[in-house]
């Protein structure tokens, strides 16, 4: 088999190694996870009476068919009843639950896929529209599918010494597809577009795993089962490599597991610079147990909650988000996990890549429409129970609320309105809450940081949302690949505003972090602390590489080498000057 490589983006970092298995955009919405080995049988079982299910079903449509009806109709159902007999769905789904130990709805997708794939090349017309039958009888057997869970966890591929790590291969993958994939099952991903600050890559960071966006021509390129080296590093996909390539890249593999171990030491070593300055190191989380890989990490708080996780991914749309009491027992636990240690809950920031619901129509530009606050004013009933939810949150510990992409003073006063409207409500209601609870506001859109009086003057806290003021400022769609190579958080504009937001904070003597992707970049701490920051937060996984990297700074000697770069304007020469901030770093923890 040629060997051959791909190059993309890389948007998280590490090695994986493993086999290509190829998802398909319509099986997105499928539940993708192995089977313990002691339920396989159990799991062929469930689909096999979902099967007979619809097979009945079928039939009783026949039966029940009037006098009437058209000819046409039976003949559907008998195209129906063929489709169901057919050894694509009645045989090899079997198979591959038995041989691959994939759960019933994605060993049922992978032959649907395989057999409307036949029918894309099928010239006669007639037979070509049968594919939608296809379709409608393998949405009749997930829908049985889905009304009989299981009673077993999935299980995730390293667990077990036998299996072969496995790598998602897919043309796009939303956040609330990475949903479905966070439990461990696969161990890279790989997608044909996506861009480096996607939500999804967001994702793929917090959950460390390995993968590589932006592979154009990847799902026609790679087959199922191809061995696949991902060098996230790098941002290489590497198609059935040689056995020398595979043995230096498992070498690799085996360094990167072995320094990541070490770092653990510094898990309770206070973040404090040479110098003797405290810095606050915070997790940004997406599900309330992301609490327990923080602290494993030695996080001291949460910087930033993305709730809108909690809202996304769930069938229904808008009709199913979660309720109050819902909320609230999430918000709960994230702040009864983090024991005393404060966490920031931001309120819902949907719209753009994350759409609420699984595949909803979007608006030409939908990073610049009804996104995060400008949704929730427009929704005060969903933005109030949000609100109270985490207002009664906060009786359990410290918390802070976050409100994302605030730009109009109007929009600061009328959530300040409902935020009061909602302490009304839970004190007629009898409830307990913080009445001090800190509100603070993202900081992400560059009019907020020629603003900042208008936020510094009415809020607690900021918080810069760098992916979101990089996409805005720089005019770059974050998920779009073919512009990645534009968005650069080191573009002199971008440190300016960082810097002025810092300033600013500093003055008004209100705390100021940031939460955007980064603060997790330990090549740019050194940047951020010679600016005044002293909050920084960031994915889990990022936390001690970037507290390895303030344990050898001096903030002394940083600042006048950083406030040098902030004069500069050329970009090459910044970026060489932060590479030098870097390398002074060795003579810094000489000295
Ligand atoms: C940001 O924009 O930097 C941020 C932290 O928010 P999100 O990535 O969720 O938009
Ligand atoms: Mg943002």
């Amino acid at each position: 088999m040629a060997s051959f490589s791909l190059f993309g983006i890389s948007v998280s970092r590490g090695i994986s190694i493993g086999r290509a298995h190829l998802i398909a955009h319509a099986a997105m919405d499928t539940k993708h996870y192995l089977v313990p080995q002691e339920k396989v049988e159990a799991e062929v079982e469930r689909l096999q009476q979902a099967l007979g299910t619809v097979q009945k079903e079928l039939e009783t449509i026949w039966t029940s068919l009037p006098q009437d009806a058209p000819v046409e109709l039976g003949a559907f159902l008998d195209v129906h009843a063929m489709i169901l007999a057919d050894s694509v769905i009645s045989k090899e789904p079997f198979n591959i639950i038995r041989t691959r130990r994939y759960n019933a709805e994605w060993a049922l997708m992978t032959q649907i896929e395989e057999l409307t794939a036949r029918f894309e090349h099928i010239e006669d017309p007639y037979l070509r529209e049968r594919k939608a039958d296809i379709q409608q009888v393998a949405e009749r057997i997930m829908k049985v599918l889905t009304g009989t869970p299981t009673d077993y966890h999935p299980v995730a591929s390293n667990s077990d010494d036998e299996r072969i790590d496995m790598i998602v291969v897919a043309y796009d993958i939303s956040p609330a597809d990475m949903l479905q994939f966070r439990d461990d099952t696969f161990s890279g991903f790989v997608s044909e577009i996506g861009g480096r600050n996607s939500h999804a890559a967001i994702v793929a960071r917090s959950i460390d795993t390995p993968a590589v966006f932006g592979l154009a021509g990847a799902l026609s390129l790679i087959r199922q089962d191809d061995w696949l080296i991902v060098d996230a590093d790098a941002g290489i996909v590497i198609v059935n490599p040689t056995p020398l390539v595979m043995e230096q890249y498992r070498a690799r593999q085996a360094a990167q597991a072995k320094a990541r171990k070490k770092l653990t030491r510094l898990k309770k070593t206070p973040a404090v610079t040479l110098d003797g300055t405290p810095v606050a190191l915070m997790a940004n989380i997406e599900f309330p147990d992301d609490c327990m890989v923080a602290l494993e990490n030695g996080a001291t708080g949460v910087g930033l909650f993305r709730s809108e996780f909690l809202f996304m991914g769930r069938s229904g749309g808008i009709s199913k988000i979660p309720g109050e009491d819902e909320q609230f027992e999430a918000y709960r636990r994230a702040v009864t996990l983090m024991k005393g240690r404060p966490v920031t809950i931001r309120t819902l920031d949907i719209g753009a890549d994350k759409p609420i619901g699984t595949r909803e129509s979007v608006t030409l530009n939908p990073a610049l429409g009804k996104r995060a606050i400008r949704y929730c004013l427009a929704e005060p009933d969903i933005f109030l129970s949000q609100i109270r939810a985490i207002l009664r949150a906060s009786a359990f510990g410290p918390v802070k609320l976050m409100v994302p992409m605030l730009v109009h003073a109007f929009e600061i006063d009328q959530t300040l309105a409902l935020i009061e409207e909602a302490k009304s409500q839970l004190k007629a209601a009898n409830r307990k809450f913080d009445e001090n609870i800190q509100i603070g506001a993202m900081v992400e859109v560059p009019a907020a940081i020629l603003g900042l009086p208008m936020f510094t003057s009415r809020l607690d806290f900021l918080s810069i949302g760098t992916n979101d003021l990089i996409q805005y400022a720089l005019a770059i769609d974050r998920v779009y690949p073919e512009v990645a190579h534009l968005y650069n958080p080191l573009h002199p504009a971008i440190l300016s505003m960082i810097s002025m937001t810092i300033w600013a904070a500093d003055k008004a003597g209100i705390p100021v972090s940031i939460c955007g992707e980064v603060a997790g970049d330990p090549a740019l701490t050194r940047l951020l602390l010679g600016m005044g920051l002293r909050e920084f937060s960031m994915h889990p996984a990022q936390l001690l590489n970037v507290k390895q990297a303030i344990l050898s700074s001096d903030v002394t000697l940083l600042k006048p080498k950083v406030d040098k770069i902030l004069t500069l304007v050329e970009e090459n020469e910044i970026e060489e000057a932060v590479r030098q901030l870097q390398d002074d770093a060795k003579t810094e923890t000489d000295a």
